[in-house]
């Protein structure tokens, strides 16, 4: 079996090792952290940072062909790799992806609509911005995640001051939505342009972490389900992006589709198909990254998602201690997925509980006892 590298040892990391392995290849990972979910069902794992030179050079030696599970590596280190191996999705996509400014600017030019908003990088762009854009929320352009680096702002006093707070550093301010709902796509597209994509999924963010992925039908107009899947399809052709592609999106309360981002690889919104799709996520992007064939993946059971933040871990003592898993996997059609990660914290993603039924009801019946026993609000 040949080799697949990826850049990046989390969670991401680990499921993507993990799948490949499952279909025969070795896998080798590239993080600095000793204890890094993906090294730890790793093959090989390297040690070293992600613009070192020796690290790079290793990776290169060792693999047939290289992805990315880390938004923020360094597009350079993507496109050194691939002066002697694949490497998808490329640099020039992932550097677009990782720079709000650059990713808004190409929402427009795909004519996908975005929320409306402001580059502001000088003072002077700060005092042009129009009053038309507040209430809004101040984003880094770049690194930020899980709602770090955003500060909502209703006037022009708490902008200039936001801006400040970030370290005035390049941010976007976007336009606050009315929302009526959030949902994704994430399409795969391989080199010979072959594109297929998942379910769309609705999800539910607490705090700006996701909480909760609801696949079945019904769950969305089916206007917005063809909206969305054209939309996201775009996207990825217009950066002639190769491997698995995220798109956000925020459905508003007057029904208008609207991108908020893209992550470009797979998603926590689309871990649901590891145990409710024929083709997962992780596969998809094993397919990609060699050269296997696509084929559109065919989701066969309704299905919900729960995320399992650190939270649950001290909901009954200070001191971190695992939920009840014997609770929770006594219902019908939960499959448990941990990250090896051994130190709980609180709003740290320390795995997923996808939940599979044979009707929307059924999954919902059992992912709102899943969620009581787990001390999961209601959904
Ligand atoms: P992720 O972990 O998904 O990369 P992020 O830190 O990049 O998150 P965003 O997706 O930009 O953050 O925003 C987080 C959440 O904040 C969104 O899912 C949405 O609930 C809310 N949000 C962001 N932008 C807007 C907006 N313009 N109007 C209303 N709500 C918004
Ligand atoms: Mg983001
Ligand atoms: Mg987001």
């Amino acid at each position: 079996g040949a080799t697949l590298g990826v850049l990046g040892g989390g969670q991401l990391g680990r499921m993507f090792a993990q799948t490949a392995q499952a279909m025969g290849y070795f896998t080798a990972v590239l993080d600095k952290d000793e204890t890094s979910p993906a090294g730890l069902v790793s093959h090989h794992h390297i040690r070293s940072g992600y613009e070192d030179p020796q690290g790079l050079a290793e990776l290169a030696r060792l693999c047939a062909a290289v992805t990315t599970e880390f938004e923020n590596v360094p597009a350079g280190s993507l496109n050194r790799l691939a002066e002697s191996l694949p490497v998808s999705p490329a640099g020039s996509a992932v550097a677009i992806a990782q720079d709000r400014a650059a990713e808004k600017a190409h929402f427009v030019k795909c004519s996908v609509p975005c929320a409306p908003y402001a580059v502001i990088e000088t003072p002077g762009q700060l005092a042009a911005v129009n009053d038309v854009l507040l209430p809004g929320i101040v984003k880094t352009a770049r690194m930020g995640y899980d709602g770090k680096g955003q500060v909502r702002v209703t006037t022009r006093e708490e902008l200039n001051t936001a801006w400040e707070q970030l370290g005035r550093v390049p941010c976007v301010l976007e336009k606050m939505l009315p929302l009526a709902l959030e949902c994704s796509v994430i399409v795969a597209r391989g080199r010979d342009g072959t594109i297929v994509n998942l379910p769309v999924q609705r999800n539910l963010h607490r705090d700006g972490i996701l909480a909760v992925t609801e696949v079945y039908a019904g769950n969305l107009p089916a206007t917005q389900v063809e909206k969305a899947i054209a939309a996201a399809r775009s996207v990825a052709i217009g950066l002639d992006y190769v491997g698995v592609l995220c798109v956000e999106f925020f459905v508003l309360t007057d029904g208008m589709l609207v991108v908020n981002e893209i992550a470009p690889r797979p998603h926590n919104s689309g871990h649901y198909s590891q145990n409710a799709c024929d083709v997962s996520q992780f596969e998809l992007q094993v397919r990609c990254m060699t050269n296997l064939p696509l084929t559109q993946p065919r989701q066969h059971s309704p299905s919900i998602m729960l995320n399992l933040l650190g939270d649950l871990w001290f909901k009954n003592s200070s001191e971190a201690r695992s939920p009840a898993w014997d609770q929770v996997l006594a219902l019908p059609g939960c499959a448990l997925h941990l990250y090896g990660k051994h130190d709980a914290k609180r709003a740290r993603k320390m795995g997923h509980l996808n939940i599979t039924g044979a009707t929307p009801e059924a999954v919902r019946a059992t992912a709102l006892k899943a969620a009581a026993i787990l001390g999961i609000e209601p959904f």
